[in-house]
């Protein structure tokens, strides 16, 4: 049920610690860490702790978290200090668009030129 746990979701098991991340950011709803595979200097992901399987069911379901989730981004961009020279919040939403992981994630990317669009 979304909101729940999950047993089979690696990003619940990093929010309970069950799974290493290096984490730059926390709150009382989300969590932010770098990502393993990072595409830019800066690659942060911003999740919720509760699970929800995408950033639209995320939206409906709880939209005060997706506002968290949104402006943990802005913290994040602030201090990694790549928000003067710009940088990008993206979900992937759907396997087609390169979602892999079905728990709702904004990656914060920054630190390098950024082209559009996005491939
Ligand atoms: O948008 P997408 O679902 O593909 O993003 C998942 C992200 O989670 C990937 O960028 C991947 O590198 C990252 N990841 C991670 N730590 C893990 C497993 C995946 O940061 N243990």
């Amino acid at each position: 049920m979304a909101g729940e746990p999950q047993s089979d979701c690696l990003f619940c098991k990093i929010v309970a610690g069950d799974v290493p991340a290096t984490i730059v950011r926390e709150t009382e709803t989300t969590l932010a860490f770098r990502d393993i595979n990072p595409q830019a200097p800066t690659h942060v992901l911003v999740i919720p702790r509760l699970h929800y399987p995408d950033a639209a069911s995320l939206a409906t379901a709880a939209p005060t978290v997706a506002a968290d989730i949104l402006r943990e981004a802005g913290e994040v961009a602030a201090q990694e200090k790549v928000d003067g020279s710009g940088f990008r919040v993206v979900f992937n939403t759907g396997a087609g668009a390169g979602q892999t992981v079905f728990h709702a994630h904004a990656h914060v990317l920054g630190g390098r030129g950024l082209n559009w669009p996005p491939g």
